[in-house]
């Protein structure tokens, strides 16, 4: 069940924290897409949203709050930033534990390009 995700909340895997708490970790994605791009995750292993449960409303809604934080620490709280959560193959999720993809440092464009 765990991931690389796993080793660098535990410290064990190379990447650079920009934020750790008992609950959450925020990292620079390592292929970023953005100017700005982290990951923000639950320290718990949690592999998909499907596998969400009322247990973890508090760690997952923490998550907005240091997404928050990273993006006043990152000055990027008033022109923006997306957050997105991916969910299995449709979606492109390759990193089996939960991860908010903090994007930001640039105009964005639209979510979603056009598709039939
Ligand atoms: P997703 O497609 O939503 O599963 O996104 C997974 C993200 O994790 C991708 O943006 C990857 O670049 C990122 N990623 C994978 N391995 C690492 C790593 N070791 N350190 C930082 N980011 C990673």
């Amino acid at each position: 069940m765990a991931t690389i995700f796993t080793k660098i909340i535990n410290h064990e895997a190379p990447a650079e924290i920009v934020y750790q708490d008992d609950l959450v970790t925020a990292f620079r994605d390592i292929n970023p897409k953005a100017p700005v791009h982290l990951m923000i995750i639950p320290n718990k292993e949690i592999p998909t949203v499907n596998d969400v449960s009322a247990e973890d409303e508090q760690v997952l809604g923490h998550l907005f709050t240091v997404a928050k934080h990273v993006a006043t620490e990152l000055g990027l709280s008033e022109k923006g930033y997306r957050l997105i959560v991916n969910c299995n193959q449709d979606a492109g999720q390759v990193i089996w534990h939960i991860h908010m993809h903090f994007l930001g440092g640039k105009d964005l464009g639209p979510l979603l390009s056009e598709t039939e």
